[in-house]
């Protein structure tokens, strides 16, 4: 095991600016995290900016630790941009919208620190990569020197679970990420898009806000869930799993760790991580923590024809579907355009929202990858993970 095991594990229970300083400061020192920054130099802070919502929804990387984390680097000597691509388009408006609404703007207000404006795409080619040999990404990542995840705690409906591996998915740019939930639908093969992605630009540090995170139909749509901790690490498939941990999964319900671990880069195992701080990892557990879905977890070992059966018949109690949720629906079309499968039509519908158009989304099932690009963007959070009636009682019965 290297000293790059290791993760840092700190208490943090509110936003408040003053626990902030404390908490962050505490996990950065304990992994001497900003040895790397040097005078002069410029850090891109890729955050979690998913969709335009107020930091008390808990969906993207909270202002305050991108405040604290922002001074710390002007103070010695960096200049910072902080950026990421949403769901929708990578277009300066678009964008803007987005900084407003999550809370960013006021960090401009500290010298040597902007929001990304570069909204240029790059070629990007990668031999060694398993899923993405060639792909495009924002090119304000080519721009700065060295890379900072900033990654937010949350359930997620395709990925089991969204922090630091899966923050990387935002360097391709918002009008594109469809495409590639339609080349890669297999939940193993994208799951390794994200861990190309996280060997081709290898940020230099990742940060995990837990303070406040997302349980339930994540990463956009569940509910806001306390944890009350900020980890950072210098690995992400280390991080990741102790993330993983403090919210009741392990390696076998989140791809992202499967993959790391199978391709020798991650732990097999939380026991293989090195956890720092004085916060034992069992008090950070947070009990009870509501999945999006678990059926990726539900292996059965060995070949035999009995077990195959069984794997068969427990997948299909687990299997899930995107199903809108008709008087939620305000019927802005943003699930149909989204959809990589073109699987969505907009119809007229009884029940509908009054506060919205009156169509709804209806899903031809015969065409759905079942990437839940629909769910992640719904701004409403009408488009629900459903499974089916056997598969929600033993997800009840597993909590
Ligand atoms: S309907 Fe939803 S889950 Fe199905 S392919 Fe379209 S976006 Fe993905
Ligand atoms: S399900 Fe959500 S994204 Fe789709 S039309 Fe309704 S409100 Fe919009």
């Amino acid at each position: 095991m290297s000293e790059f095991d290791a993760v840092a594990l700190v208490k943090c229970e509110t936003y408040e600016y003053e626990e902030v300083k404390r908490a962050l400061g505490e996990s950065l020192d304990l992994i001497d995290a900003l040895s790397f920054v040097e005078p002069g130099m410029k850090i891109g802070i890729k955050a979690n900016l998913v969709t335009g919502a107020s930091a008390d929804k808990a969906i993207t990387t909270n202002p305050v630790l991108l405040r604290r984390l922002c001074e710390l680097l002007v103070e010695r000597g960096a200049t910072v941009v902080i950026g990421d691509s949403p769901g929708g388009l990578f277009t300066p408006s678009f964008v803007q919208n987005i900084y407003k609404a999550c809370g960013l703007n006021e960090l401009e207000d500290i010298k040597g620190v902007t929001l990304n404006q570069n909204f240029s795409v790059k070629d990007g080619t990668f031999p060694e990569a398993l899923s993405i040999k060639s792909f495009i990404y924002t090119g304000w990542l080519r721009d700065v020197d060295v890379i900072i995840n900033f990654s937010k705690l949350k359930t997620h409906a395709m990925m089991g679970m969204s922090c630091a591996v899966k923050n990387m998915f935002g360097c391709i740019p918002g009008a594109t990420k469809p495409e590639y939930h339609m080349r890669f639908p297999e939940e193993k093969a994208f799951a390794n898009v994200m861990v190309d992605l996280n060997e081709y630009f290898k940020p230099v540090l990742y940060v995990v806000d837990a303070i406040d995170g997302m349980e339930g139909n994540g990463p956009t749509a569940g509910e806001k869930r306390h944890i009350g901790a900020v980890l950072a690490s210098k690995k992400p498939y280390a991080l990741d799993m102790v993330c993983a941990h403090m919210i009741g999964m392990g390696i076998n319900d989140v791809q992202t760790l499967l993959m790391a671990s199978e391709r020798g880069l991650g732990p097999k195992d939380i026991s293989e991580v090195r956890i720092l701080g004085g916060y034992s990892l069992g008090d950070a557990v947070v009990p009870d923590f509501k999945r999006a879905t678990i059926h990726q977890s539900i292996t059965f070992e060995g070949g035999t024809v009995f077990n195959r059966i069984k794997s068969v018949a427990v997948k299909l109690a687990y299997s899930t579907k995107p199903q809108v949720k008709k008087d939620e629906c305000i019927g802005c079309r943003k699930c149909h355009e989204t959809c990589p499968a073109k699987a969505i039509t907009m119809v007229r519908a009884n029940g509908a929202s009054p506060k919205g158009t009156g169509s709804i989304p209806s899903i031809d099932r015969s065409k759905c990858i079942k990437c839940f690009c629909c769910q992640e963007f719904c701004p409403v959070g009408a488009m629900k993970v459903h499974y089916n009636p056997i598969g929600k009682l033993l997800n009840n019965m597993h909590g």
